[in-house]
């Protein structure tokens, strides 16, 4: 069966996405620890990142790079946090969180609620960057 990430890339699902290219996807998590916080995926169905193959691997991580640098030149913070959690969806994927203090980055923390035109503004924000 297909991932909800896999029916977002499809198009089946929608998303608000900031950056795309062949293998490669980028869109805002739908329950956001921080406004810009933003899932970077392959578009290749694999659950665990670490069980890429090297070449998938780097270029995933080479992307996301790009992307956070973009989410950096919009949204004001300190650093672009980096985790990989992958408990909830089993399709590999890094998060990318603006952050000023640890706790930001705190997956028990409670969700921002964005309306529709926020996620737009951010998505198209942060697209205009790359
Ligand atoms: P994890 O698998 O890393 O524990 O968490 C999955 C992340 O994907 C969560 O932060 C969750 O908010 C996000 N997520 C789950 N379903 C969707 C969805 O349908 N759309 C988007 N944009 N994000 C989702």
């Amino acid at each position: 069966m297909a991932t909800i990430f896999s029916k977002i890339i499809s198009g089946e699902i929608p998303a608000f996405k900031v950056a795309e290219s062949d293998n490669f996807l980028a869109f805002l998590d739908i329950n956001p620890l921080a406004q810009g916080h933003t899932l970077v995926i392959p578009k290749k169905e694999i659950d665990y990142v670490f069980d890429m193959d090297d070449d998938a691997y780097k270029e995933l991580f080479l992307f996301a790079k790009k992307v956070a640098r973009a989410i950096k030149q919009v949204v004001p913070c300190t650093k672009i946090g980096v985790a990989i959690i992958g408990l909830e969806v089993a399709h590999a994927h890094i998060h990318l969180v603006p952050i000023n203090d640890v706790y930001d980055i705190d997956f028990k923390k409670e969700k921002l609620k964005l309306s529709h035109d926020q996620f737009v503004q951010i998505a198209s924000s942060i697209a205009s960057k790359l």
